[in-house]
């Protein structure tokens, strides 16, 4: 006698997971809805006050977020100050080809982007605020900005998106340059398109698409 069986959803296992990942940086990321400077532009920071001490401190803070939150969840390439509850206009991005005097982490203070790609490419992203739902979102596969370094020096990124980390790093920094105009990836996305990280091998099969 045939009997009827209900149609499992995938993966249950990893997604207690996925959501005990996104518990775990509760404390110390801001989620949607917890802070209204999550969604007002941040305040520039006056280039004379990088190097104090005050503001250097904020930095260090950023990075340490950042460094917590990957020690913790094996994942995250970029975070905005206002993500911790800073109002200001920088963040920092995790690079790991980056060879400057500050390392791997590569602080960006007040960029402005100078140039958007005719080109773009389609990619699923997550964000440490509304976590664990991811946007299948399309931007323009590079910029160009300029920034401020953390010792207070005018820089250019003009890396194009050869490589898959080239690729990759162009799209942390518009996420996290729309973090610090208050817009959050969700914005830009279509609802019907979000998904929830639902398997171990999600972001290494993650492609980037053209469009
Ligand atoms: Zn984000």
């Amino acid at each position: 006698m045939k009997s009827w069986k209900p149609d499992l959803a995938p993966f249950r296992k990893y997604k207690v997971k996925v959501f005990e990942r996104a518990a775990l940086v509760s404390n110390f990321i801001y989620q949607i809805g917890e802070s209204p400077i999550l969604r007002q532009s941040s305040k520039p920071v006056p280039v004379n006050q990088i190097t104090s001490k005050i503001f250097q401190q904020k930095i260090k803070y950023l990075k340490n977020c950042l460094l917590k939150y990957r020690k913790l969840t094996g994942m995250g390439r970029g975070i905005a100050a206002p993500q911790v509850g800073i109002h200001e206009r920088f963040a920092v991005i995790y690079n790991p080809n980056s060879h400057s005097s500050s390392g791997k982490l590569v602080t960006i203070i007040n960029p402005k982007i100078t140039k958007f790609s005719k080109e773009k490419n389609k990619y699923p992203e997550m964000c440490m605020s509304a976590n664990p739902v991811i946007v299948p979102l399309i931007r323009p596969t590079w910029i160009e900005f300029e920034y401020f370094d953390e010792m207070g020096q005018l820089q250019e990124w003009k890396t194009k998106h050869h490589t898959l980390l080239g690729k990759k790093l162009n799209r942390v920094f518009q996420h996290e340059i729309d973090h610090l105009d208050g817009i959050i990836n969700l914005d830009r996305g279509d609802p019907k398109e979000f998904i929830l990280e639902s398997g171990p091998k999600f972001y290494k099969n993650a492609k980037f698409e053209e469009v």
